[in-house]
């Protein structure tokens, strides 16, 4: 699968599932607009991994929950490397392990902003571009196996995931005339600085793998290769769709 001389914007991209797409796109030919939040050490890694696949990247440092960030860092990629292709909606944060009871205004707030609005903002920005350029283009967002299952003690975070799978529905119709297509990632348990934590931890290490018919965590290229499919060219008559990627979680039902 080849996204020869494509560009992408991919949010998140300096770490875990972000990173491993930029060097899966690169790989494939594309040149990558690298957005991160604090860590610009991992950006900084995320542009050696591109350039030594003999691709461009720019790095830029934003918040996908700020609308003025993403019109500021669109505009940035767009003068650097020229008219995007390719949108990857990555970035996201969990939620802080509260019940709704306790929910705090603040987090409720954060958790949506980020992982829910920032990538409205992000289309937002990449179809008003699209469009500047003639159409056509590929949007592709990571959600989460959340988006199916009940999350107690972290709604807030499977609210926001399941809106991506509703925002993936309504835009592959609104933007079926342009050619975009617009297709959404839902992975289980993948490891990465995320959920570092959780399989460090032996006692949550061993629920989760018991939890997974597959018996193990993903890894972020897992998920690269999906979305390296979806933005290709052997994507094209997908559209609209959420595509669960998971070892089996979701499929517990009726298990033993
Ligand atoms: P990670 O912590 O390594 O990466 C999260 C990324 O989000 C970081 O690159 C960070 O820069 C970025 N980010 C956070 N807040 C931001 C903001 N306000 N503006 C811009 N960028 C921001 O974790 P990950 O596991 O690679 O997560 C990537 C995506 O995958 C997230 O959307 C996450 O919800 C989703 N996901 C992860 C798992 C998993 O098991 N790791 C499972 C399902 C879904």
């Amino acid at each position: 699968m080849k996204l020869g001389g494509n560009r992408a914007l991919i949010t998140g991209a300096d770490s875990g599932i972000g990173q491993a797409i930029a060097v899966a796109f690169a790989e494939a030919g594309a040149d990558v607009a690298i957005v991160y939040h604090t860590d610009a050490d991992g950006a900084a890694e995320t542009r050696r991994r591109v350039e030594a696949a003999g691709r461009r990247a720019h790095v830029m440092q934003g918040d996908v929950g700020d609308p003025a960030s993403v019109e500021a860092f669109f505009a940035q990629a767009l003068d650097r490397l020229g008219p995007l292709d390719l949108l990857v909606n990555n970035a996201g944060i969990g939620s802080g392990g509260a019940e709704v009871a306790e929910l705090k205004d603040e987090d409720l707030e954060r958790v949506l902003r980020v992982n829910l609005m920032g990538p409205v903002f992000c289309c937002r920005a990449f179809v008003r571009l699209r469009r500047q350029h003639g159409g056509r283009g590929r949007i592709v967002t990571i959600s989460s196996v959340a988006q199916h299952l009940p999350t107690p003690s972290s709604a807030p975070y499977g609210m926001a995931k399941a809106g991506l799978g509703s925002l993936t529905r309504s835009l592959s119709r609104e933007l079926a005339e342009d050619k975009i297509n617009v297709n959404n990632i839902a992975p289980g348990l993948i490891q990465t600085p995320m959920t570092q934590g959780r399989l460090d931890d032996p006692d949550k290490r061993r629920q989760s793998m018991e939890r997974i018919p597959w018996h193990r965590a993903g890894q972020p290229e897992e998920i690269a290769r999906l979305a390296l499919f979806l933005a290709s060219e052997a994507g094209d008559y997908v559209t609209g769709q959420t595509w669960t990627i998971d070892g089996g979680l979701s499929m517990q039902w009726g298990g033993a």
